[in-house]
């Protein structure tokens, strides 16, 4: 299956990563993370491990367990990470602990190469016997509450490597070897792949979408981060001059316990608009997620703050224009005026909105462009390439 990536990448790029995986191909290697599904982490492993194993490499993926009050605390380091601000107490961080003393029957330590993923389970190191351990963080931790910072600080240093999805997210108060590998998608994924129009259109009408009118999409877990307020307030400032609908897709993550209470307020914020959509998918939608990002016109990610942002590459390769928040690692993917545009408010959405929506020239310059720019990088292939590197590098 992996040679059909050669289409997209050739065949010098594809040697490389048999090359290397070759190189490694004695390493034992597991990946840790918090959630089987929802969200971006999981959407990539699901790709990427299954790509690994292909290689002929001996990988594992597990999922760390925790109740509700661990994913509460763990959420609320998210946030905390990601904005700056926190209601953190001591407290926090000894159910922090404790939950990683009970994952010590769920994950074994003993592989030569751990990726662990993210804040929830980066305290397993120590429990480190041995091996080699890399931290992959998923998230903007540029401007980090330094509570919450100095408490997995401690943990973080004693890794072998970071890896970080953004330049800026790079860490100047810690020693270890740190290295940027933005995230990737799959194009041969079911999420990804090109899918007929029948396929397209019959999914957009078993939920109520009219196909004759231009859609507006934007997929996201509901969180705060993503802005789902924001959103509805361009759409209803477009409105005004433009005649489209909304469909804001989401989907709950077990590591995310805070979804609920913000589509509650979505809802409300919708009101009675027919054109407004709101949907709460079960994960694994991906056909009908494919078919939302084919079907719309324009694609937004409005978030105000963001690790990467995978749903924007996701629209860029189905050569959508896109909508993107300025922060974290949008700006990688959305180039200003050339893959779709940068805002920084509802109302420069809601310009931006009506700007493409009268313009399909530029819809399809820029949708034409941003597919050019995901296939050379972000692509699986490029950031399997990475992790086989990393790996190389560490176990050396
Ligand atoms: N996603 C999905 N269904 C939903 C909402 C999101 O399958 O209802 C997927 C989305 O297509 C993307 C991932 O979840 O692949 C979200 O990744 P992203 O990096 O955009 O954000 P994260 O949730 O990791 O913050």
């Amino acid at each position: 299956m992996i040679e059909k990536y050669e289409k997209y990448i050739g065949e010098h790029e594809l040697d490389s990563i048999f090359k290397i995986a070759e190189k490694i191909k004695d390493l034992s290697i597991l990946h840790v993370n918090s959630t089987k599904a929802g969200g971006g982490v999981a959407e990539i492993l699901n790709r990427m491990v299954p790509l690994m194993k292909e290689l002929g490499l001996n990988v594992d993926w597990k999922v760390i367990k925790g109740d509700s009050e661990f994913f509460n605390v763990t959420k609320s380091f998210h946030n905390a990470l990601q904005n700056g601000v926190g209601n953190i107490n001591e407290e926090h961080f000894k159910i922090y602990d404790k939950w990683q003393e009970i994952n010590l029957t769920e994950i074994p330590l003993d592989y030569d190469i751990m990726f662990i993923h993210d804040p929830q389970p980066a305290g397993l190191i120590r429990f480190k016997k041995g091996g080699k351990w890399i931290w992959r963080c998923h998230i903007d931790i540029s401007n980090p509450y330094p509570p919450v910072w100095n408490f997995l600080r401690k943990y973080i240093s004693q890794y072998d490597s970071m890896i970080v999805s953004v330049p800026s997210f790079g860490r100047d108060d810690i020693e270890i070897p740190q290295f940027i590998i933005p995230p990737s998608i799959d194009p041969l994924s079911v999420k990804n792949r090109k899918i007929p129009q029948t396929t397209v259109s019959r999914i957009l009408y078993k939920f109520g979408i009219d196909e004759s009118k231009p859609l507006v999409t934007q997929v996201s877990r509901f969180d705060y981060a993503k802005d789902p307020l924001g959103v509805i307030q361009a759409y209803k400032l477009a409105k005004r001059h433009v005649d489209i609908q909304l469909l804001y897709v989401g989907s709950p993550a077990t590591d995310d316990p805070e979804g609920e209470k913000v589509y509650n307020e979505v809802v409300k914020a919708a009101g009675d608009d027919k054109d407004i959509h709101l949907l709460m998918l079960p994960p694994y939608s991906d056909l009908e997620i494919n078919a939302f990002q084919t079907a719309s016109t324009v694609v937004m990610q409005k978030s105000i703050k963001e690790g990467f942002g995978l749903t924007v590459s996701e629209a860029m390769w189905k050569k959508k224009p896109v909508i993107g928040g300025n922060t974290g690692g949008i700006p990688l993917q959305v180039i200003n005026g050339v893959t779709g545009f940068l805002v920084n408010s509802p109302q420069g959405a809601s310009h931006y909105i009506i700007y493409l929506i009268r313009n399909e020239k530029i819809r399809k310059r820029l949708g034409k462009n941003a597919r050019e720019h995901v296939r050379r990088n972000f692509l699986i292939t490029r950031e399997l390439r990475d992790y086989l590197m990393t790996i190389a590098y560490v176990s050396n």
